[in-house]
C-alpha cells in the first residue's frame, strides 16, 4: 500500500459524533456532516487529513468501539465479538468547521454489479439520519511533500476527490503541478480551490464501463516528463496508485518521492 505515516499522529484520538445532516452534492457523491461537542478538538490539518471510521451497523443498538492506548486499535477492535464489531472504512475529512465543530465527510456511492448501492460505509451514508451516531479515529496527512519539490503532480479517481480538493485548497499559493482527476460522471466535477499555477484535467468515465482509476492512470501515461526534483501523490484503486508510481518513477522521479495509495481494490486488480 501506501508509502506513509511520517505525518500520522502519536497517539491518535478517537471523536464520538453524530449525523448533522446529508446531501447529494453529486450523482456519486453523498455528504454526511457530522457533529459532536468531542468533534471541536479534533486536531484538523487540512490537505488530505484522514481517519479511521467506525459505523453502527443496522442491527446493532449502539456503538461499540475499540477501547485501546497508543496506536494499536486493530487488535481491540477485532476483540469486539462479530456480531457487535462496529463496521470501519478509511475516509477523508472534506471539510472542517472547528466553530460549530462541524465535519463534512464525501463518501463514493458505489454500486455493485446489479447497480445496488454496495459497501458497509456506503450504504450507511445514503441511509444516515440526523443523530445517528459513528465515530472518527484520527490519522493524520499522508501527503509529505519536500520543502524543495519544484512541482506536484496529484492524481486520483474519486475515492481521491476529497483529499485532491483538501490538498489543492492547503498548498501554498505559488505551487505549480497538476492535478489529474478521474470522476464517474462529468456532473461530479466540482470547483477547486487551486493555486493558479496549477492545472487540473478532469477524466469522466460517464458509463463507458471501465474500472474505476483505469482512466486516470491513462492520462497520466500521457504523461512524457516530469521534473525529478517534484513530488507526486498517486491514490485510488490500487492499480492506479502502484502502475501511476511505476509510471512516474520511470519518468524520472524518484520513489521517496512519490505517495502512493491504494484506497480500495476492484474485484479484478485483487484477483491479479
Ligand atoms: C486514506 C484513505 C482515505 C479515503 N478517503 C475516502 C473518501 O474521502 N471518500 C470515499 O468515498 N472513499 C475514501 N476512501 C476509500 C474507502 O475507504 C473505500 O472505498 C472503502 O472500501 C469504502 O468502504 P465501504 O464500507 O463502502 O465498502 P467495503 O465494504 O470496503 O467494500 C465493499 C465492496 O465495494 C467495493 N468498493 C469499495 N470502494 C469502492 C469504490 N469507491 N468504487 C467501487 N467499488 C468499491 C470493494 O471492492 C468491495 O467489493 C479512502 C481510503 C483511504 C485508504
Amino acid at each position: 500500500m501506501a508509502k506513509i505515516h511520517r505525518l500520522t499522529p502519536q497517539q491518535p484520538r478517537m471523536f464520538r459524533a453524530k449525523v448533522l445532516r446529508t446531501e447529494r452534492v453529486s450523482p456519486s457523491m453523498h455528504r454526511v456532516t457530522v457533529t459532536g461537542p468531542e468533534l471541536g478538538d479534533f486536531p484538523w490539518r487540512g490537505y488530505d487529513h484522514w481517519f479511521r471510521l467506525f459505523l453502527q451497523l443496522p442491527h446493532q443498538h449502539g456503538l461499540r468501539l475499540p477501547e485501546f492506548t497508543g496506536t494499536r486499535w486493530y487488535k481491540p477492535y477485532l476483540a469486539i465479538p462479530e456480531g457487535e464489531r462496529p463496521h470501519c472504512a478509511n475516509y477523508t475529512v472534506a471539510d472542517f468547521r472547528p466553530e460549530p465543530a462541524e465535519m463534512d465527510i464525501d463518501f463514493v456511492v458505489h454500486r455493485g454489479p446489479d447497480g445496488e448501492i454496495e459497501g458497509g460505509a456506503a450504504v450507511w451514508a445514503c441511509r444516515a439520519e440526523p443523530g445517528d451516531a459513528l465515530a472518527v479515529l484520527d490519522q493524520g496527512v499522508l501527503f509529505d511533500c519536500p520543502p524543495d519539490a519544484s512541482e506536484v503532480v496529484i492524481v486520483a479517481d474519486e475515492t481521491g476527490l476529497p483529499a485532491a480538493t483538501g490538498i489543492l485548497r492547503s498548498l501554498p499559493r505559488d505551487t505549480v503541478g497538476r492535478l489529474i482527476q478521474e470522476v464517474p460522471t462529468a456532473a461530479d466535477r466540482r470547483t477547486l480551490d487551486a493555486p493558479p499555477g496549477v492545472t487540473v484535467t478532469w477524466v469522466a468515465r460517464d458509463g463507458d464501463g471501465s474500472v474505476a482509476g483505469s482512466a486516470a492512470l491513462r492520462e497520466l501515461r500521457r504523461l512524457t516528463s516530469v521534473d525529478a526534483r517534484g513530488y507526486a501523490f498517486v491514490v485510488g484503486e490500487s492499480t492506479l496508485a502502484q502502475e501511476g508510481r511505476r509510471h512516474l518513477n520511470r519518468l524520472g522521479l524518484p520513489k521517496d518521492r512519490i505517495t502512493f495509495s491504494g484506497f480500495w481494490r476492484h474485484a479484478e486488480s485483487a484477483a491479479a
